[in-house]
């Protein structure tokens, strides 16, 4: 028998159920209760409506929202690059290996190695609030180095990305073709088994339109759904592709042109912006605004990495999202919940409403807004994962 739980006097509780409160999209309800049954939302409304429950918890006069959903990270890599960021932020010219150091060093990790910095990453996402992350495999680039990343990741999270198509491997660099071989076949094979996803970096100087529709239709053939990392260092086709092959999300989307912003208002695949990457390479920002606008649905996530953009941090990707990108704070809000959830194709979490999981974020503050007005403050005081606490 599950144990049920009340939280009790929320001051603002975002439950992304605009059929909830003041029928925003945030379905935003004040001196609010959630009952927690189980690992489930069981009931949300007004504190004096609340059911009997079991256990009872007094937030205190604060504010509520759905767990993060991180709908894009690459968790599983050895070493780090603390020297190409010094030496990129100080104007000092380095001779980089980009992605490719992180390949030999995930190469020489240990699985045993690969999973303490996965747990260790993810651990520091949840204390800020994430409860649902998205990672991805792409610094292996062989098949035997590939499939174990997604073996190890497959233990932490259902999301779980094959992204043999990061970069071209390095002993194959003078051979793209060979390598497009590679992924779509002998890699596919064995990485499949162990994701939901596969995705592509269609970018110059990694994978061009042709390839990226190669690797993203043999994906699909095994049984993966596609996602893309799309128009992030330039003006490409990978916008398009997402939406003609109904990819779930579009991920950078930072130069778009206007028919890239129709495509994706018209099709199905969210449009998900990482600030952190345009943060940490001082990069043009992606136009939020321009797309809400259009109608699209925005997702906001880290892309945690340890090239481009080394934050677990939703929270700061919300401020940024508000800061630069055009966002109100309401709508950053939503896309790093509702909107994460959208793009991996879910609707049991980024929501708190009957049926959800009981995934709950306890902010230190009397509103969401909060999170872009207190920028790089810690205000994640509380964190029920599946209905348990774990912060
Ligand atoms: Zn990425």
């Amino acid at each position: 028998m599950s144990t049920s739980t009340v939280i009790t006097n929320i001051a603002a509780l975002v439950t992304n159920d605009p059929s909830l409160g003041d029928n925003s999209p945030l379905g935003l309800v004040r001196d609010a209760a959630v009952v927690i049954d189980g690992d489930r939302v069981a009931w949300t409304g007004e504190s004096s409506k609340a059911p009997a429950t079991d256990n009872r918890v007094d937030a205190g006069g604060r504010a509520v929202l759905p767990g993060f959903v991180d709908s894009h990270s690459h968790l599983l890599f050895g070493g780090d690059r603390t020297e190409e960021f010094n030496a990129r932020m100080s104007g000092r010219p380095y001779s980089a290996g980009g992605i490719r150091t992180t390949v030999a060093a995930t190469r020489a990790a240990s699985d045993a190695e690969l999973e303490a910095g996965l747990t260790r990453y993810l651990a520091e996402a949840l204390r800020q609030g994430t409860t649902t992350f998205e990672t991805k495999s792409g610094y292996g680039l062989t098949t035997a180095d590939e499939a174990r990343a997604l073996r190890v990741a497959a233990r932490h999270t259902d999301e779980v990305t094959f992204l043999g198509a990061h970069i071209v491997a390095p002993e194959l660099a003078d051979d793209p073709a060979a390598y497009v071989a590679l992924v779509t076949g002998e890699m596919l094979d064995a990485c499949a088994p162990h994701a939901r996803w596969i995705d592509v970096f269609c970018e110059k100087g990694a994978f061009d339109g042709d390839q990226a529709r190669a690797v993203l239709t043999a994906g699909r053939a095994k049984g993966l759904h596609p996602r893309i990392h799309a128009n992030q260092l330039s003006y490409g086709p990978g916008v398009q592709l997402a939406v003609e092959l109904d990819a779930a999300s579009a991920d950078h989307c930072t130069h778009l042109t206007d028919a890239d912003v129709d495509a994706l208002a018209a099709g199905n695949t969210v449009a998900t912006l990482l600030p952190g990457a345009e943060f940490s390479t001082r990069a043009e920002w992606p136009d939020a605004r321009r797309l809400v606008d259009a109608g699209v649905t925005v997702a906001l996530s880290t892309d945690c990495n340890p090239g481009s953009s080394f934050t677990s941090s939703v929270p700061f990707c919300v401020a940024l999202a508000v800061r630069d990108m055009g966002m109100t704070p309401d709508e950053a809000v939503w896309s790093a919940t509702a909107g994460g959830a959208a793009a991996l194709r879910r609707d049991d979490v980024g929501r708190l409403a009957p049926g959800a999981y009981a995934d709950l974020t306890l902010l230190d503050a009397p509103s969401h807004v909060h999170l872009a007005y207190r920028p790089g403050v810690p205000l994640v005081s509380g964190v029920w994962r599946r209905g348990v606490r774990v912060v």
